[in-house]
């Protein structure tokens, strides 16, 4: 078990910096959510741990021990990645008691070891199958089996769960988590899914353009989110985030943008009458009402999608659109139909103002 540094970490590929200047700390025993849209760097980010590809400059250290040099093989490492192999000559059952044969388990530790994790990958049932005799589901839990019978320092996955069925991710989330706790090996894991990430991490590193956006728990990238990125970024449906202008109106600042003009509790340090800013505010916060002559905003519906418990509303206001959730027996209250008026409430506490050049949280 150990603690992965990250320092200074640059990746390029003739003209495409993949990776510039990355620098983070893993805790042992951590389970981290590398989190950022499509090529953002995560996957040369976890190459470059594993050892198969070599930075450019940086330093990478497993355990205190710097391996920025070394082989896959010296690093101590189980992977799994999107396209695993198995050994093709052999059976399920010894592609996943290799490791601990070469190893010196003793025929009875393999059996066991084998069993329980053959039982927590749903997998008992294709033990004595070839590889080439698996669905990619099957092959997929196999390669994390022989991963997690290896005792391995650190865990790298890459989108390790992503193909398999909806049923199956959520049953192998589970697992996963549990297993990792279970056993308590830093586990490092690539993902496009927030909702995986959200689930199962300890802490997710947010990335963008190559670099760290945040690095902090759900709850923290959920709630402080660090920058506007971030915050459009993290939360399904994501978002929303408006124009506006600061305005000093009656007692209070407001953040008038194209809708309308919303009331803020305080006015950050720097932000003047006239200053340009980004408001955000998220779905399930916005608050749809009757017309009324409300002066948060102002708008018409342009969808609703049923969500079963919940409804979706999108609403365009001032040529913005943005959107709504709201619980269905509410929207089903309201009554609205497309093309209806409504008028929109922002509650204060559930504002946040990001600057508009930088994009950093203000409030
Ligand atoms: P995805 O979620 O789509 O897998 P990612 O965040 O893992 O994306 P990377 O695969 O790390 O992204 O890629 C980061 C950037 O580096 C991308 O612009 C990609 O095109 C580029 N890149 C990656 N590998 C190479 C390579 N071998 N040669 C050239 N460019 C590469």
């Amino acid at each position: 078990m150990a603690s992965v540094l990250v320092h200074q970490l640059v990746k390029s590929f003739n003209n495409v910096h993949a990776v510039h200047d990355v620098g983070f700390k893993v805790n042992d025993g951590e389970f981290v959510f590398f989190l950022g849209p499509s090529g953002c760097g995560k996957t040369t980010t976890l190459r470059m741990i594993a050892g198969l590809l070599m930075p450019t400059s940086g330093r990478i250290e497993i355990g205190g021990r710097n391996v920025t040099f070394l082989r896959p093989r010296h690093r101590n490492v189980g992977m799994v990645f999107q396209q695993n192999v198995l050994y093709p000559h052999m059976s399920v059952a010894d592609n996943l008691a290799y490791p601990l044969k070469v190893r010196g388990f003793t025929r009875k530790e393999v059996r066991e070891k084998l069993g329980e994790v053959a039982e927590r990958l749903r997998i008992a049932d294709v033990l004595d199958r070839m590889p080439d005799e698996l669905s990619g589901g099957q092959s997929q839990r196999v390669a994390i089996g022989r991963m997690l019978v290896r005792q391995a320092d650190v865990f790298l996955m890459d989108e390790a769960i992503s193909h398999l069925d909806a049923k199956l991710r959520a049953h192998m989330r589970t697992e996963l988590r549990h297993l990792q706790k279970t056993l308590g090996v830093t586990t490092l894991f690539v993902s496009h899914d927030q909702l995986e990430a959200m689930s199962m991490g300890d802490r997710i590193l947010v990335m963008n353009d190559g670099a760290i956006q945040q690095f902090g728990t759900p709850q923290e990238v959920f709630d402080r989110p660090a920058n506007r990125f971030v915050a459009g970024f993290v939360g399904e449906p994501h978002m929303n985030i408006l124009p506006a202008e600061i305005r000093h109106e009656g007692a209070r600042p407001v953040a008038r943008w194209a809708g309308g003009a919303m009331p803020l509790p305080d006015l950050p340090h720097g932000l003047v009458e006239g200053s340009l800013v980004d408001v955000g505010i998220r779905p399930e916060h916005v608050v749809l009402a009757a017309p009324s002559r409300t002066n948060a905003g102002h708008g018409n519906v342009e969808a609703l999608e049923p969500l079963g418990a919940e409804c979706l509303v999108t609403v365009q206001a001032g040529g913005q659109t943005l959107r709504a959730r709201l619980p269905a027996v509410r929207a089903d209250r309201l009554g609205f139909d497309v093309g209806a008026a409504v008028s929109l409430q922002f509650p204060r506490d559930h504002i946040y103002l990001f600057d508009k050049a930088g994009g950093q949280t203000l409030l």
